[in-house]
């Protein structure tokens, strides 16, 4: 097949099999690859109401069409199942180079369901599988368990998880490439429920394409015109820190559990202090970019921090000692803890201790126990690491915190202040993972508080990122087309793609997604900010004394649905579904295989 292996790998932990299938051609000119193709294996090998961490949860890997040729950017691959630390269905991407070679040991992507009895790693090479025993990997931190990898399988590139995902830590992650990580929401915890210690991969193949001078040609033309220019190159000199810049100037820098909207002391941790420390840079496979940034300070070296952890793990808990974030960064990615969700749950527990509610021993600003603490969310070995190790939505609920917890759907908010930028409000309340910053991104709106521009904004941007994800694009290509993408998998297809009908497919995976979560149970309600966002005026900055309330939210919702086509409950109206060719879930139409 054109930009397709054509082969699906299935693994059965349970019965300890891995089969390969034939990849569902029928679904690709409805869902393409990634994101979207994800979502629909998901539909098909899930059902409803499943406990997240139980065998029956699926796992499905997908990587793009175009991953492991030579476009730019391509090269990410997709995460998809439902979330331990949400309930939601959900996905996330990572670069590095585990999904071209996926791609070049035969597979698009895969299927993971059941549960091993003894802790396993599965082996993956040019076209067969293998479940080997990882006994003597448990335990281990995700770099070490890499080194133990290459050594075992001669190189391979690895997915694997820490102890924070052998323990079921809710918003644990899977490394890979030691410092890039499936984050948010929980995929440690998923493998660590499985007893799947880590996946490795080593392929010879290649990716076929249809017509090689027409696509080297108009792959060309893209990176001239559309990928190195001024928009995007930001990525390539500064990298995310230059965003500590940006949003103190905007006055959208979270700071403190979300009290300030702007960090005075910012310029310990801002792009020039970043730069300073600058000891190298990386690039994902076949990126000219190279964002990541390597940072020596202190003692550590560590690829990053990006923007979310100088934010999260940094002004938010007061901390602006760029060596202890370097430091809570790689202890973070070494365990398997995703850092914006655990930098979430220390401030709160900061704040709780500030407001008098619960004293955890950790205040705003002390380096020395928020460093320690981190080691035992990660481990459960202490009462306190077993109680922030609940995240910021359990954490509040069980000491009655709930007037200080930042989060929507469960998911910790990341590091952009909605009460100075509504659409990023709307945002993280539509998102179908909870408050994330990677389906719509508002920052830059010529009026970060015209509420019905915002919402049409939103809307759009979720379609497209829905698409450009589906491709398994990086975000750091801002100004990426469907046009353009269409010409891409037209030539690499040898067939016909328009961009309107990869238009028309990221609506559909946006509304599938929807379909997903209100099967879940998750209504408009759902679709919701935290009290201390929605009763509070900002402090701070530029934006100082405004508010996003609720009765501006929920009139935001409104223009949002009507938009989207969906009724006043979030749900996606026959109509809207017909015209994208979707129909509605139901528990009867949701074959658990
Ligand atoms: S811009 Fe950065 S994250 Fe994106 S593909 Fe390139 S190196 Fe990877």
């Amino acid at each position: 097949m054109n930009l397709y292996t054509g082969s699906v790998l299935h693994v059965d932990l349970t019965a300890g099999t891995a089969t390969v299938m034939p990849l569902r051609q029928d679904w690709l000119r409805e869902y393409w690859g990634g994101w979207g193709l994800a979502a629909r294996y998901f539909q098909e090998y899930s059902a409803p109401g499943t406990d997240p961490l139980s065998p029956d949860n699926p796992v499905i890997i997908m990587t793009g069409p175009l991953c492991g040729t030579l476009v730019p950017l391509s090269a990410r691959f997709c995460f998809m199942s439902k979330s331990p630390h949400t309930g939601t269905i959900f996905e996330s991407n990572a670069g590095g180079a585990f999904g071209p070679e996926l791609k070049f040991s035969g597979f698009d992507g895969m299927v993971i369901t059941g549960r091993s009895e003894q802790p396993v790693y599965l082996f993956i090479q040019n076209g067969r599988a293998e479940l080997r025993d990882a006994t003597g990997l448990w335990g281990l931190g995700i770099f070490e368990t890499e080194e133990k990898l290459q050594q075992l399988t001669g190189g391979a590139k690895t997915l694997s998880i820490g102890p924070a995902g052998e323990n079921l830590v809710s918003f644990s992650c899977i490394g890979t490439e030691a410092y890039r990580q499936l984050g948010r929401g929980g995929t440690g915890a998923l493998f660590g429920s499985k007893n799947l210690k880590a996946v490795a991969c080593r392929g010879t193949g290649a990716v076929r394409v249809a017509d090689m001078k027409g696509f080297l040609s108009i792959m060309t033309q893209a990176k001239t015109e559309s990928l190195l220019t001024s928009d995007n190159l930001w990525a390539k000199t500064d990298g995310t820190p230059v965003l500590v810049d940006l949003t103190n100037e905007m006055g959208i820098h979270p700071t403190r559990n979300f009290s300030l909207g702007v960090n005075a002391e910012k310029s310990g941790l801002d792009s020039d202090a970043m730069k300073a420390a600058r000891a190298g840079e990386r690039a994902c496979w076949s990126c000219p970019m190279a964002c990541g940034k390597f940072t020596r300070i202190g003692g550590v070296e560590i690829e990053g921090p990006e923007y979310e952890t100088l934010c999260l793990g940094g002004s938010n808990c007061g901390v602006n000692d760029l060596a202890s974030i370097a430091r809570f960064n790689r202890v973070c990615d070494d365990l398997g803890l995703d850092t914006i969700s655990t930098g979430a749950t220390i401030g709160l527990a900061m704040d709780m201790a500030e407001q008098g509610l619960r004293d955890f021993g950790l205040r705003f600003g002390e380096v020395p126990e928020y460093l320690a603490v981190v080691e035992e969310m990660a481990h459960l070995s202490t009462d306190r690491g077993r109680d922030l190790a609940l995240g910021v939505k359990r954490l509040a609920a069980k000491y009655a915190a709930e007037d200080l917890a930042i989060e929507s759907k469960g998911m910790e908010f990341p590091a952009y202040e909605p009460r100075g930028n509504h659409g990023m409000g709307l945002a993280y309340a539509t998102s179908e993972r909870g408050a994330c910053h990677l389906r719509a991104f508002t920052i830059f709106a010529e009026n970060p508080f015209d509420d019905a521009q915002l919402a049409k904004d939103v809307v759009a941007a979720q379609n497209l990122n829905a698409i450009k994800w589906a491709m398994c694009i990086c975000d750091f290509w801002g100004t990426i087309t469907t046009e353009y993408l269409a010409r891409q998998l037209s030539a690499g297809l040898g067939e016909t793609v328009t961009a309107e009908e990869l238009d028309r497919a990221g609506e559909r995976i946006w509304n599938l997604l929807r379909l997903l979560n209100n099967r879940e149970g998750f209504t408009a309600a759902d679709d919701s900010l935290p009290k201390k966002i929605l009763t509070q005026a900002l402090r701070g900055g530029p934006h100082e004394g405004r508010t996003l309330g609720a009765h501006e939210l929920e009139a935001m919702k409104s223009l949002y649905y009507a938009a989207r086509g969906w009724d006043a409950d979030a749900v996606p109206r026959p109509a809207t579904l017909a015209a994208l060719g979707l129909a509605p879930l139901s528990n009867a139409e949701v074959r658990h295989a």
